[in-house]
């Protein structure tokens, strides 16, 4: 095991569930597929001691190595242990975010010790879209720097655009608006979140996404986790954007990775429930690991819900407001809403954690009410699952733009999680029953994700899959660039 590896692969998400699942799947793949090369993914103390702890009974593999980066969150005005978007309030990720720069010296030490260990510098870097200062760190070693998209190409270009022009701040746009850089694009108010709106060029949301962005085009290569075939049109902007080699080498999917945040346990018991219900017949609901709707949106999807007579698996996090981890309470629901729901045996709720995969992956879930994080997506199309949407914020109102209109998976369901935002019982009602009950759409959209599951499953065809060729694409170009140096 510890005989030498030819080449080192040192990987580098940000602190959020929905970046450190792909970039472990990533890991996995490169240990996988190329055995002689070391791979190590690095994080702050809380993400390495989570991910170290699950691996007992879970699919990290020994090959990969897992370091650790000194942090502490209380030094930068962060709850303890608080270093995952999953454990703050939505407010304070732009913390996390400033927080992450002073990282820097952590890493270079990190890989200063594998330069003295190895004889040589690691071969490549691969680090999230939100810290790209690794270039620097890069260029100083002397390593292949690239970053790991973990959203889709589509949603990427968009918010990126979004920030770098805060199109809606000028006096003269409409509810709707040509976005800047590709204006046959459409934004709708509705579509940009509250700090977004209040944001000026000076708001430390606006200074960090923009110095993030504005440095994608100094990396050596993109690599980003969706399918040249799903992903024409994003891919197209995309490269229309960026000067760099653009290789789309998705999905890489958790194998039923642990949770991150905290939380877990209680899986066996969905699984089982689910066994008992029959095919197709279960709307799975979930906003993600870090957002949640508003109270009143809640008393609407639930009262929705219930008048669509459909069964469901809810995983419910506590409301806009209150604390991330306070106790649910049930005044927060429709009266007696959990009880009769129990009693019918027709739904279950679920408080914290569910096996995400495993839901999606059981003949008993018919459809997905997601709030279209990217993982999310790549899971339900690669289970042949179609959506509700209800985008909450950031990239997700334009990867839900592009399932609806694009590959016609989804259909908007509601949107937002500000008070004016949409969401309305008789609209829950009517697509719940649309998408569950064998309505026209549904049946359309029940066909649509068959296609998209099939062209996801040929992107890892030996010889023939794109995604395998953007991989194999991606090797080669770092040696070519190795020889120019
Ligand atoms: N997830 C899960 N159980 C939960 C909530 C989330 O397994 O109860 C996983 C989900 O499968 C996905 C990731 O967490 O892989 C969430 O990433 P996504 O991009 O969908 O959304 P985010 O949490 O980043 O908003």
């Amino acid at each position: 095991e510890e005989e030498a590896k030819s080449e080192h692969v040192v990987l580098f998400p940000f602190m959020a569930q929905g970046h450190i699942t792909p970039f472990l799947a990533l890991a996995g793949l490169l240990s996988s597929r190329h055995p002689n090369l070391a791979v190590t993914l690095v994080n702050t103390p809380y993400n390495i001691q989570t991910l170290t702890k699950s691996r007992a009974g879970a699919a990290i593999p020994s090959s990969i190595r897992l370091r650790s980066l000194p942090f502490s969150p209380e030094e930068h005005g962060l709850p303890p242990a608080a270093d995952n978007t999953a454990e703050l309030p939505f407010f304070q990720i732009v913390t996390l975010f400033e927080a992450s720069k002073s990282l820097r010296s952590a890493f270079e030490q990190i890989i200063s010790d594998i330069s003295e260990q190895d004889g040589r510098p690691p071969r490549y870097i691969v680090s999230d879209i939100f810290l790209t200062w690794t270039i620097d760190t890069a260029r100083r070693f002397g390593s292949f720097h690239s970053i790991f998209v973990t959203s889709s190409a589509y949603g990427t270009v968009v918010f990126s655009s979004m920030w770098k022009h805060l199109p809606h701040r000028r006096a003269d746009c409409g509810d709707l608006f040509p976005l800047p850089d590709f204006p046959d694009v459409l934004i709708h108010r509705s579509q940009i979140p509250k700090h977004q709106l209040l944001a000026d060029d000076a708001s430390p949301w606006t200074v960090f996404l923009r110095e993030q962005t504005s440095r994608f085009s100094e990396t050596d290569a993109v690599l980003i986790n969706t399918v040249e075939e799903v992903e024409r049109r994003g891919l197209q902007m995309m490269r229309q954007m960026l000067p760099c080699s653009i290789w789309p080498i998705g999905p890489l999917l958790s194998s039923v990775l642990p949770s991150i945040s905290s939380g877990g346990g209680g899986g066996e018991q969905i699984i089982q429930w689910l066994d008992s219900q029959p095919p197709a017949s279960v709307l799975y609901i979930s906003f993600g690991s870090q957002n949640t709707i508003t109270a009143s949106q809640m008393m609407e999807l639930a009262t929705g819900l219930e008048a669509s007579g459909v069964r469901f698996v809810w995983v419910i996090r506590p409301p806009v407001g209150s604390d991330v981890k306070s106790e649910f309470e049930a005044e927060w629901l429709p009266e007696k809403f959990e009880e009769r729901m129990q009693a019918q045996g027709r739904s279950l709720l679920v408080h914290g954690w569910a096996p995400q995969m495993e839901i999606l992956s059981h003949p008993a879930t018919g459809a997905f009410l997601s709030h279209c994080g990217w993982n999310s997506v790549l899971e339900s199309l690669n289970r042949g699952v179609p959506m509700l949407a209800w985008p909450l914020t950031a990239d997700q109102f334009f990867n839900a733009n592009m399932l609806e209109k694009e590959l016609g998976v989804c259909v908007e369901v509601g949107r937002g999680n500000m008070e004016n935002s949409m969401a309305d019982r008789v609209a829950v009602e009517r697509m719940v029953k649309e998408v569950m009950c064998g309505g026209e759409i549904g049946g359309e959209m029940r066909r649509r994700v068959e296609e998209v599951r099939e062209l996801m499953k040929a992107a890892w065809m030996e010889g023939l899959g794109s995604s395998l060729r953007g991989l194999s694409e991606f090797f080669r170009a770092a040696a070519a660039a190795d020889r120019r140096r």
